[in-house]
């Protein structure tokens, strides 16, 4: 069938599945849905759908897989490896976008769980369990635009994994509709239940080629109570690497261990109103917040540290935002190369020396920085110069930390930016049974094509 035709019987059916005003076809109106957020990526889509509950995306499901069309399950569109918006080239999908199952159940006292709608942005989460008297244990810059589902679908880590783990330790039970438009729905939340593979686990991760999330349960902590934050001037990626186990006192509890480079220090000043935090000017800058009841009791440093110390809530905000604006410090350049990678910490500091020597090697490149989840050995390369689609510096990158035994993707996801690189981090066996769970749940390969495996 022509596109034409195949839109002619599928746009009706997909009217008649979620109502005409919640069908988007305009190539205008669709932008927001098909370009991400570092505008890196982008493709066009058949249409945009905006279902309102399970039923909705699962006769979605069943109109799109009746007439071989591939389908995209979206989130916030804050993904950073072109999985949220569609290939430039190939069958252009149906995007199903979440963001209007965003409902919130009450919070489950006993269990200390709650279920939420894929739909519900991180932040609303996170508000509603802080208003119930717990705390979600994921957290990251993109709170307010990445939806759980989303989180849930990329297994997103953020700044708290050092204290917390990564979203998959949360989760403990999953609602998704898979491919043929039946849905699994598993979430009583047990801690205890083993009954057979784990298709929640499965899901978590999957990036929506093996299904459609459409609610979650995810386990809640109660809060850690006041903290202390402190930006610390480091000289070298050893001195940075030794405060994950030095700088709290014994008893005491690292929340997150971040750093940021000099570059990312510039590039921040530039678009915020923040001033040089330190004395001296420093090549690397380490983040760190202590659990210790907000006295500074917990950070241990030595007196003559290059540090500055936040322990009321307002002046942590203030350190915290050197970080948190880093994504958009860099993005304010233009179209970035970011390459979110983790590396074994005892080779991070060489693997760290031996990236500035990789990409000093790519005369097109104008900027370099890194920042990142220092206690998880996670750090953002940030390249600026390179065009968007010449990918010859990601690859040197890449290569270079699979050489020092590191993952390609230690939070973001594969999507489509690393697809034709999983091979640097699994091995033809694990890629074999990868592809044939994708045959097993998504026999057409509808599900975000090209995502995870090319
Ligand atoms: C400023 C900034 C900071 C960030 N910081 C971090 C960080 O610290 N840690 C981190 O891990 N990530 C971070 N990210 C990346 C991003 O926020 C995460 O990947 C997030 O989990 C994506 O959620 P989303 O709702 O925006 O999903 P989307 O971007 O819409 O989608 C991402 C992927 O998940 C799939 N998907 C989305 N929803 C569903 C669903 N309901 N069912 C099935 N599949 C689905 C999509 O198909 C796509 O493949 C950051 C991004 C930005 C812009």
């Amino acid at each position: 069938m022509s596109t034409t035709n195949l839109d002619a019987a599928l746009i009706p059916a997909l009217i008649g599945a979620v109502g005409s005003e919640h069908v988007i076809t305009s190539r205008a109106d669709m932008e927001g849905y098909t370009t991400d957020w570092s505008r890196r990526f982008s493709g066009p889509a058949i249409a945009v759908v905006r279902p309102a509950n399970t039923a909705e995306v699962a006769s979605l499901v069943r109109i799109c897989a009746e007439s071989g069309v591939p389908m995209l399950a979206q989130g916030g569109n804050t993904g950073l490896v072109g999985g949220s918006v569609p290939a430039a080239t190939g069958t252009p999908p149906v995007i199903i976008s979440m963001l209007r199952l965003n409902s919130l159940a009450p919070v489950d006292e006993l269990s200390g769980q709650v279920t939420a709608g894929a739909g519900a942005l991180l932040g609303e989460v996170q508000r509603h369990a802080r208003a119930a008297g717990w705390e979600y244990g994921v957290d990251l810059a993109a709170r307010d635009s990445a939806t759980i589902g989303g989180t849930v679908a990329t297994n997103a880590g953020g700044i708290h994994v050092i204290s917390q783990g990564m979203t998959r330790a949360q989760v403990t039970g999953i609602e998704a509709v898979l491919a043929d438009g039946s849905v699994i729905s598993h979430l009583a939340g047990l801690d205890k239940d083993n009954t057979g593979y784990d298709l929640t686990g499965l899901l978590c991760g999957s990036e929506g080629t093996l299904g459609v999330i459409t609610a979650v349960r995810v386990r809640l902590h109660r809060p850690v109570g006041r903290t202390t934050v402190a930006l610390i001037g480091v000289d070298s990626y050893e001195s940075a690497v030794a405060l994950i186990h030095s700088g709290a006192t014994p008893g005491y509890r690292l929340r997150a261990a971040e750093v940021i480079d000099a570059c990312g220090m510039r590039l921040v000043q530039q678009v915020t109103d923040l001033p040089w935090p330190l004395a001296a000017r420093w090549p690397l800058v380490v983040l760190l917040e202590v659990i210790d009841g907000g006295t500074g009791d917990g950070l241990a440093i030595s007196l003559d540290a290059d540090a500055v110390v936040g322990l009321e809530p307002g002046e942590q905000e203030r350190l915290w935002k050197y970080r948190e604006r880093q994504s958009e410090a860099f993005s304010s350049l233009g179209v970035i190369h970011k390459l979110d990678v983790s590396v074994p910490l005892e080779s991070l500091a060489e693997c760290c020396r031996e990236l500035q020597k990789v990409v000093a090697g790519f005369p097109d490149v104008q900027e370099f920085g890194v920042f990142g989840h220092l206690g998880d050995g996670n750090i953002h390369v940030e390249i600026f110069g390179p065009k968007a689609d010449d990918v010859a510096v990601d690859i040197a990158v890449l290569e270079c930390v699979s050489a020092f035994a590191g993952s390609i993707s230690a939070e973001h996801g594969i999507g489509r930016a690393k697809a034709e690189l999983l091979n640097l981090s699994r091995s033809p066996a694990e890629i074999a049974a990868m592809r044939a769970i994708k045959k097993a749940l998504d026999p057409q390969g509808l599900f975000n094509p090209g995502v995870i495996l090319d």
